[in-house]
């Protein structure tokens, strides 16, 4: 079950635990929602780069930064169409279509979006859009069209929000969030960590998406990349420890949510992004470039995947729920055995299970 009142302290308390602690917790209730070898592959596709009026500080798309990004012009559906029928041949289930717009204006540029929009859904695959901020009557339009998701990330915490962005507002962000709520249209948001941030502001980050009712179907939890021209180049990297106890806790404040391991994983070994996973992500970004960053390449991910025995989710499929406890007992006793004594796993994973379940349920 999901909470919504979960607390800065509660939160820094599961986020500083001692880590097998952490990581054996998360990786339970992860077990309990999800099935712990499926891992969804969306493609990030930049339909129109850079030239942004914002000046989100880690960002390389804002027109005031002076980076190498090579702006473009919004792409025409026919190459999005290619692009899309690419990303589903290499494994992708859905295609994420990201525009450097502060929000998204009514006209004959949103008119394209939504034939976009349109023409992937009839490939068979999930669309989501990153397009900034929506009215309600846009997003209707585009759950109309048949939009699948919206990612709008609340980057950090309100509190460190102004420090990392000055042209809009913390609310804003919780805004569109709300608009999108309204259509059917699941949410996805997430945020940053590196970006200058104390642990509090992670903590702060994910008491306001977990204390959304409903929390975010996705939750992408971003390495910051940092990019020559922004005025985060000089952050240096985080440890992967950081990462793989920001999703574990994730995984544990809002156990449902699909947490997306997303920027930042070029840095990362293959070790690191395995504990993730363990921990509690389970999808993870295709293709070599995330909008502007580097991303490891395809290839190297499906490699990753037969390696760790991971299989990617198919399009609009729900990952798997597991058995429940009762009903693999069931199964054992059919065949006239004793599930006290017949699942291995009995003495560890059924208390723990039962442990997990009354903690973190309300
Ligand atoms: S993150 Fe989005 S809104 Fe912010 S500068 Fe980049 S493209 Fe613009």
């Amino acid at each position: 079950m999901e909470r919504h009142n979960w607390t800065k302290q509660e939160i820094l308390e599961i986020y500083n635990k001692p880590l097998m602690e952490l990581l054996y917790e998360a990786a339970s209730i992860h077990r309990m929602y999800h099935d712990p070898n499926t891992v969804q592959v969306s493609t990030l596709l930049s339909i129109k780069t850079g030239g942004c009026p914002e000046d989100c500080g880690y960002c390389p798309q804002a027109a005031r930064y002076h980076t190498d990004i090579e702006g473009n012009d919004l792409m025409t559906v026919q190459q999005v169409k290619a692009q899309a029928l690419r990303a589903k041949a290499s494994g992708s289930s859905r295609v994420c279509m990201g525009a450097a717009w502060r929000n998204v204006k009514d006209g004959p540029e949103f008119d394209q979006v939504l034939e976009m929009v349109r023409t992937i859904n009839k490939l068979d695959m999930e669309v989501c859009c990153t397009l900034g901020m929506l009215t309600e009557n846009q997003a209707q339009r585009l759950a109309e069209a048949g939009l699948y998701a919206y990612n709008h990330n609340l980057d950090t915490s309100e509190d460190y929000y102004k420090d990392v962005i000055s042209t809009r507002a913390f609310q804003d962000r919780l805004e569109t969030i709300e608009n999108v709520r309204k259509s059917n249209v699941t949410v996805c948001s997430g945020g940053i960590i590196g970006m200058g941030e104390k642990l509090e502001d992670r903590a702060g980050m994910l008491v306001a998406l977990s204390t959304l009712n409903p929390q975010p179907e996705s939750v992408p939890i971003n390495a910051l990349v940092a990019v020559e021209g922004t005025p985060m180049e000089e952050m240096e990297p985080i440890p992967i420890w950081d990462m793989i106890r920001m999703v574990a806790t994730t995984r544990i404040v809002m156990p449902k949510t699909q947490v997306r391991l997303s920027a930042g994983r070029t840095e990362m070994s293959q070790e690191g992004q395995a504990l993730c996973f363990f921990a509690g992500a389970n999808s993870i970004f295709a293709g070599d470039k995330l909008l502007t960053t580097p991303n490891p390449d395809v290839n190297q991910d499906m490699e990753m995947f037969r390696k760790l025995g991971l299989k990617p989710q198919g399009a609009f499929e729900k990952a798997p729920q597991p058995a429940t406890i009762e009903e693999e007992d069931s199964k054992i006793s059919a065949k006239g055995e004793n599930p006290r004594w017949t699942r291995p796993d009995h003495k560890i994973d059924r208390n723990e299970k039962a442990r997990a379940r009354t903690k973190y349920s309300n």
